[in-house]
């Protein structure tokens, strides 16, 4: 019996020497194939694990995107130029993914696309920042407030008879009526370009708010800035009074835009006032 169990014993160990002898390496094989399982598997973990942060990630960046799309729209710029819902010219599509059937090779073409697609939004948003800002800029720039707090004004922008000559003629600007002496505002922030006497506009002063926007304020009795003065918007400019070509007291406002008389209507808040 004893004899029988060394038999087989030797007999297993001869045929494993053989088995190495004449196939070690598919022995080796066999061996090898146990870790590189073993291997695959964590692989296969550690890539799906990748692949689900980077479908999180993408997630993210179409709410990005959305976000954007609102933002273009409330401030009113061509959505054109701004497509949040496009890929970068340069990239692929974007693939939503199978995580479970990802590759390495997906995973880094993936990868790369979505870093393309998030340095795209990026430079999109920095841009549209820059257009808020200077909107915002603009805006407070703008001749938006009443260049006087009391009088009457008359809404006489445009083509009138002018009360010197009887013809008819061009009013490049909005009358206040008010008393001599009655303060005069700046209509934003700016800088004096004018501060001088004119045969036409009498006192007269100037101001230029930026983006080729001009405010004139003339007939003044007094003035109350230079040249090269930088103003806020309400700051006091001069008064009222009636000097140059003028039939009483009065403020003649004006706005332009690249040189060209605007109803000053359209820039003031509260034009009747
Ligand atoms: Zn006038």
């Amino acid at each position: 019996m004893l004899l029988l169990f060394a038999g087989v014993i030797a007999a297993a160990i001869a045929l494993q020497m053989t088995l190495m002898r004449f196939a070690p390496e598919g022995l080796g094989r066999v061996i090898q194939g146990d870790e590189q399982q073993y291997q695959r598997a964590y692989q296969r973990s550690s890539l799906d694990t990748l692949s689900i942060k980077l479908g999180e990630m993408q997630a993210r960046v179409q709410r990005l995107d959305a976000l954007g799309g609102r933002l273009v729209k409330l401030t009113g710029m061509k959505p054109a130029e701004f497509q949040f819902d496009q890929p970068p010219a340069q990239g692929g599509p974007l693939l939503l993914l199978n995580n479970s059937q990802m590759t390495e090779v997906d995973l880094a073409r993936q990868l790369e696309s979505l870093t393309r697609l998030v340095d795209d939004r990026a430079d999109k948003l920095m841009a549209l920042e820059t257009l808020l800002m200077q909107n915002q800029l603009s805006k407070g720039l703008l001749p938006s407030s009443a260049p006087v707090n009391e009088g009457f004004y008359t809404s006489n922008f445009g083509w009138r008879v002018d009360p010197f000559t009887g013809k008819t003629s061009m009013h490049e600007g909005v009358d206040f009526m008010a008393e001599e002496g009655t303060a005069i505002f700046a209509s934003a922030g700016g800088v004096v370009v004018y501060a001088d006497t004119q045969s036409q506009y009498g006192n007269m002063v100037e101001v230029d708010h930026g983006n080729d926007i001009v405010t004139r304020y003339a007939h003044a009795s007094r003035m109350w800035v230079k040249v090269g003065q930088v103003v806020r918007r309400g700051d006091k400019i001069a008064e009222v009074g009636s000097t140059g070509r003028s039939t009483g007291n009065h403020l003649h406002f004006e706005v332009r835009y690249k040189g060209m008389a605007q109803n000053p209507g359209r820039f003031l808040k509260n034009a009747a006032g």
